[in-house]
């Protein structure tokens, strides 16, 4: 069996899962609010709570925020900023006494929809979140993408493609740059535009349903949104050419996008439009990719690696 744990800011969530898939256990905590070594701690004792309950040795694969750099060894583009600059896997390693696997949150949702998901089967998947960020995970044949900078996928930070003259420069970014993808296309900033238009507060599924009640306000800002959203596919599609992409996050509960992306992205694919096989689809295991995703990263094939 396999222990997956997904590493969130505020909860740390472990699931056990059988070679078929059956969630066998799970279990939830609080991030602990103290340090570094308390994250671990926490992180050990789930483990080892999770492996009591079920009875047996389980593997471990650890979804977390950013990423562990191939230069440094350490974690790096962290939301969570207790976690930067540790070398989370091989602290985990110690403590635990094994050899565990780290990935990116958005690595792991793509892992869990192509190894039994929404994109189950297919060579290539690009897994986006739209939720407080914009990220993404390529899988190719089962296997997480890491890339020699560790940030295959990253094309939140790319600037929105093919931008209109009212979208530049583009809202400031975290990052440092101006226009990037996700400021356009995460949760909070589809919220914000909303708010910024009439004055009321919602979020993305009320703002979809309020553009399924009628509302033009809200079914053009939605429209805005899934051309935005068609035009930053469009130019992954030219990259990457997957077979599947699955949405994840907050965002990806509207059902609009699944509609009409594909009815748009066509303008912006070198390819003929009546011929485009790519697959936009929701994600099957919703919440749960994450964490399923951690323990998939030890998959059920014989592994090469
Ligand atoms: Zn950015």
């Amino acid at each position: 069996m396999r222990i997956g744990i997904d590493l969130g800011g505020t909860k740390i969530e472990g699931i056990v899962l059988s070679d078929d898939g059956s969630e066998m256990a799970r279990r939830r905590i609080a991030t602990p609010p103290g340090t570094y070594d308390d994250i671990l701690v926490a992180i050990r004792d789930l483990v080892t709570g999770l492996e009591r309950q079920v009875g047996a040795p389980c593997s471990v694969g650890v979804g977390t925020p950013g990423a562990i750099s191939p230069a440094t060894g350490l974690i790096k583009n962290a939301n969570s900023t207790r976690l930067i600059g540790h070398p989370l896997d091989h602290d985990l390693e110690r403590m635990l006494g094994r050899q565990i696997r780290v990935a990116n949150d958005a690595n792991c949702f793509a892992v869990s929809e192509a190894t039994d998901g929404a994109a189950a089967g297919a060579g290539i998947v690009f897994g986006v979140i739209l939720g407080t960020g914009v990220g993404a995970g390529v899988v190719i044949g089962g296997r997480p993408i890491a890339g020699a900078q560790a940030i295959a996928g990253e094309w939140g930070h790319n600037p929105l493609p093919v931008p209109f003259d009212d979208e530049r420069p583009g809202p400031l970014c975290y990052c440092g740059r101006h226009g990037c993808i996700e400021t356009w296309l995460s949760g909070p900033s589809l919220a914000g535009q909303h708010a910024a238009l009439t004055g009321h507060h919602l979020d993305a599924p009320g703002i979809a349903a309020a553009a399924d009640a009628g509302d033009l306000t809200a079914t053009a800002l939605i429209e805005r949104y899934c051309h935005r959203l068609a035009r930053s596919l469009g130019t992954v599609i030219n990259v990457l050419d997957p077979d599947v992409i699955v949405l994840g996050g907050g965002v990806s509960g509207i059902a609009a996008l699944y509609r009409r992306i594909p009815a748009l992205w066509h303008n912006f694919i070198f390819s003929e439009p009546a011929h485009i096989r790519t697959r936009l689809v929701p994600p099957r295991h919703g919440d749960s990719s994450g964490v399923r995703g951690a323990a998939w990263l030890w998959p059920k094939s014989p592994d090469p690696a």
